[in-house]
């Protein structure tokens, strides 16, 4: 069996042909992702689709976006595409072009089914796959399989509560994960500090634009005290939010990526579990392992939840 696996980002769309017996893929189509609104995202995943396997050797094409999916396949907003403000029935439409059945998927639980069945958490049914970079994602196995909750928002720790009436958050609330971990709450947490007269080499490297990882490992190796203090402040947020959920789910593994760690690596990996608590019941057995930033992991968790569903 081949699959159709699309991965829809903000600033470009991918797709490979995959087999999701042995995961390896053949072809590779790209392209930018329009900014006509949902309408040109949907016509240009199908010309994708149609450029890849116009013979229609895929008998399911997988979709990954980032926003929330329901279990419809209706997509309600993706903040990081233009003009996607409304919820869009994805799933209908490109069933409709394509001919074939789609499943649409969050692109968070993409990544994660990827690292579970080819990454850092294989042989682990008991994990989530947490990606840190402007905000945090999360995605749940458990027993083997993706958990998508009732909302399809299962996994969604970045807006879980670590810290009472702490700093607000991207989504209005106060003391999310995401409002200290995420690189969108360091950055708005420094700039309050800079306005308070406490600048930071922070202030200096981005000189009023963006924040990028490689600014913050930079800061932080030039010894910079409030950089430090953010970063320490994020592994204490990552790891009240981390120990919570594996104790809760008596999870094995806890797999991190995205930008924010692989720039900082080990040593703030290290740092969490130094902080780590979970519930006391004997030794740890959860352990905290690096994504192993698969090839187009959305691409190909989009291709295997695909396939999923056709073996039922
Ligand atoms: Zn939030």
């Amino acid at each position: 069996m081949k699959v159709v696996g699309v991965d829809l980002g903000g600033t470009k769309i991918l797709s490979r042909l995959v087999d999701p017996v042995t995961f390896r893929s053949v072809g590779r189509e790209k392209m930018s992702t329009p900014t006509g609104g949902p309408k040109s995202v949907l016509d240009a995943i199908v010309g994708l689709v149609e450029q890849l396997d116009g013979a229609g050797e895929a008998e399911v094409v997988g979709v990954g976006v980032p926003g929330l999916v329901d279990t419809d396949g209706v997509v309600a907003r993706c903040p990081n595409i233009a003009g996607w403000d409304s919820p869009v029935k994805v799933k209908t439409k490109l069933e409709a072009a394509l001919g074939r059945p789609v499943v649409v998927s969050n692109d968070v639980n993409c990544g994660a089914v990827a690292e579970h069945r080819a990454g850092a958490g294989k042989g682990v049914d008991d994990l989530m796959a947490l990606f840190v970079g402007t905000g945090v994602g999360g995605g749940l196995i458990l027993g083997g399989r993706l958990v998508v909750g009732s909302r399809g928002m299962a996994g969604e720790i970045g807006h879980m509560t670590v810290i009472d009436d702490g700093r607000v958050c991207g989504c209005g609330e106060r003391g999310h994960l995401e409002a200290y971990a995420g690189r969108a709450g360091m950055q708005r947490e420094s700039r309050r500090l800079a306005a308070a007269g406490r600048s930071s080499k922070l202030t200096e490297l981005t000189s009023g634009g963006p924040i990028k990882s490689r600014h913050i490992a930079q800061a932080l190796a030039e010894g910079d005290e409030i950089t430090h203090q953010l970063v320490d402040d994020s592994v204490k947020a990552l790891a009240i939010g981390i120990g919570n959920v594996a104790t809760v789910l008596d999870l094995r593994r806890v797999v991190l990526g995205g930008g924010m760690i692989d720039r900082l690596g080990q040593p703030y990996l290290d740092q969490i579990a130094g902080s780590l608590s979970f519930g006391g019941f004997g030794p740890t057995v959860c352990d905290l392992a690096l994504a192993q930033r698969i090839d187009d992991a959305g691409v190909l968790g989009a291709a295997l939840l695909a396939a999923d569903r056709i073996e039922g």
